[in-house]
C-alpha cells in the first residue's frame, strides 16, 4: 500500500509541474514514505533523516523534507522533536495535500513543520483521481483502506483509520486508466480486502467478488489480484470468482498468522484453526490449481512449544508455495505489547529459524513441480543477461526467460518451458 500511496504522490507532484529525480542530492523535494509495522523500519527513518539533514545543511537551494505514512501519523511529535529540520508530516489519509504543502513551503520558506495527521481518506482519493503519470505493467490499486479488526499486534487501525471501501466507479475508473498506459496486471489492495464493501451504480453494497467480475471486463486488463485477505472474511462467492474469472490468478495471500487457537484467540484474529483450513479446502474445491502464501508471527506473547508445534503442523497440512514469518515485534499503544509473557528473543530467533526451514523446503518442493512444464509469463522488466527478460508466472513467480533478439517485448504475456530452477526464480525458454 507504501508503494501505491508512494505513486499517487509522485503523480501529484508531476501534474504540478515537478519531475522526479535518482538521487537525494539532485532533489528539491524528499519524501520518506514510512512503515510502522515493525521496529526497525521505524528506527531507518530517523538513520535516513540524519542523512538528509547533511544535505538540507549543504544545499544552497530549497530542499523540503517530507516524512508521510504511518509512522508519520503514529510518531508526528517524535520526528518533530529527533528531527526539527523536518519540513512536513502528513499521515498516509493525508498525502493528497503533498503538492499543496510543497507549493506553500516554495512560496513561503519559514513556514513551521505542518503536521497533517487526520482520517479524510474520501478527501484523499477524491484528490488522487485522474491525475497518472507513467507506469509499469504491473501495478497496485487501492480498494479499501483501515480496518475495524483490532489484531492486538497491529497499529494499522490506529494509522490508516476504519475501514473505507472506494465506490466500483471509482475503482474501475481507475484501472481503466492504468489499461490505458500500459497495465497488463492489476493488484487490488486493502488492509483488509476481502471486507471491501464499496457502493455500486445502483447506491447498493457491492462485495470483493463483485468488485472482480466487474473489473474482469475491463478490456485490456490480463491479470487480477488481490492482497491482503483476512481468512475469516473469506466466503463462497470468493471461491466462485477465483472458479469463474479466468484473469484471476490462482494464488492467494491468506495470512495465518498462527496454527494454535488460543495464540488465534490472543491475537484477536476472530478465526479459529479448523476455519481456517476450512476455508482453503473450499477454495481448492472451487479451484483445484490455486496455491497459497501465508504471514506468520512467531513468538507473540504466551506463545508455547506446543503452540508452536500447532503452527508448524498446519503449515505442514496447508503445504504453502510461499510464505513470509517474523518474529513478533511489539508495537506501540497495541493491545498485545502490554500482554505479560513475553517471548525472549532467543525462543523467537529458534522457532523462526525452524519455521523457515520447513517454509523454504515447502516453497522450494513448490517450484521444483514446474521443471519441464509449460507456464504462461507477464514479462514485466528487462532481464540481467542480454536476450533475457524478467517475469511473474500466475503464482507469482520471478521467472527468467531467454528471448531471441527483439521477439518479445516488456508487456506480452508468452508460453514459457521451464528448463532450471534457481534459488530464487525459475528459468525457462519461450515455447511457441
Ligand atoms: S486485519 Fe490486518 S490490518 Fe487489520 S488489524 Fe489485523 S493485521 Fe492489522
Amino acid at each position: 500500500m507504501n508503494s501505491y500511496d508512494s505513486e499517487r504522490m509522485s503523480d501529484l507532484m508531476i501534474a504540478a509541474g515537478h519531475e522526479s529525480v535518482l538521487t537525494p542530492e539532485e532533489a528539491n523535494v524528499v519524501v520518506l514514505n514510512t512503515c510502522s509495522i515493525r521496529d526497525k523500519a521505524d528506527e531507518k527513518v530517523f538513520s535516513d533523516l540524519g542523512r538528509l539533514k547533511m544535505i538540507k545543511e549543504k544545499s544552497s537551494g530549497d530542499f523540503f523534507i517530507v516524512v508521510a505514512g504511518c509512522m508519520a501519523q503514529l510518531r508526528s511529535r517524535d520526528i518533530i522533536r529527533r528531527a526539527p529540520y523536518a519540513d512536513a508530516v502528513l499521515g498516509p489519509q493525508n498525502i493528497q495535500r503533498i503538492a499543496e504543502i510543497i507549493d506553500d513551503f516554495v512560496k513561503n520558506k519559514e513556514l513551521d513543520t505542518i503536521v497533517s495527521t487526520s482520517f479524510d481518506v474520501d478527501d484523499k482519493f477524491r484528490k488522487l483521481s485522474d491525475k497518472f503519470s507513467t507506469r509499469g505493467v504491473s501495478e497496485f490499486l487501492t480498494i479499501q483502506e483501515g480496518c475495524d479488526n483490532f489484531c492486538t499486534y497491529c497499529v494499522v487501525p490506529n494509522t490508516r483509520g476504519r475501514e473505507f471501501s472506494r465506490s466500483v466507479a471509482d475503482i474501475v475508473k481507475e484501472a481503466k486508466n492504468l489499461v490505458s498506459l500500459g497495465v497488463k496486471e492489476i493488484t487490488l489492495l486493502g488492509q483488509n480486502v476481502n471486507s471491501y464493501a464499496g457502493e455500486n451504480a445502483e447506491g447498493e453494497k457491492c462485495n470483493l467478488a463483485g468488485l472482480l467480475f466487474e473489473l474482469a471486463g475491463v478490456d485490456g486488463l490480463r491479470r487480477l489480484r488481490y492482497v491482503t485477505s483476512n481468512p475469516k472474511d473469506v466466503n463462497k462467492s470468493i471461491a466462485e470468482a477465483h472458479r469463474d474469472i479466468n484473469i484471476l490468478m490462482p494464488f492467494l495471500h491468506l495470512p495465518v498468522q498462527s496454527g494454535s487457537d488460543a495464540i488465534l484467540r490472543k491475537m484477536n484474529r476472530k478465526y479459529t484453526r479448523s476455519e481456517y483450513v476450512e476455508c482453503v479446502c473450499m477454495l481448492r474445491e472451487y479451484c483445484p490449481r490455486i496455491a497459497f502464501s501465508s504471514d506468520f508471527i512467531v513468538g507473540f506473547p504466551g506463545e508455547t512449544d506446543a503452540d508452536f508445534d500447532q503452527t508448524l503442523k498446519l503449515a505442514g497440512e496447508i503445504n504453502y508455495a510461499q510464505a513470509y514469518s517474523f518474529k513478533y515485534s511489539p508495537r506501540p499503544g497495541t493491545a498485545a505489547a502490554r500482554m505479560g509473557d513475553q517471548i525472549p528473543e532467543n525462543v523467537k530467533s529458534e522457532r523462526l529459524a525452524i519455521l523457515q526451514d520447513l517454509l523454504n523446503d515447502q516453497q522450494s518442493q513448490f517450484n521444483q513441480k514446474f521443471i519441464d512444464r509449460r507456464v504462461s509469463v507477464l514479462l514485466v522488466k528487462e532481464g540481467k543477461h542480454e536476450n533475457q527478460l524478467g517475469g511473474r508466472s500466475e503464482y507469482s513467480q520471478a521467472v527468467s526467460v531467454c528471448i531471441d533478439d527483439g521477439e518479445f517485448a516488456v508487456g506480452d504475456i508468452v508460453d514459457v518451458r521451464i528448463t532450471e530452477i534457481a534459488s530464487h526464480s525459475l528459468i525457462g525458454i519461450i515455447e511457441k
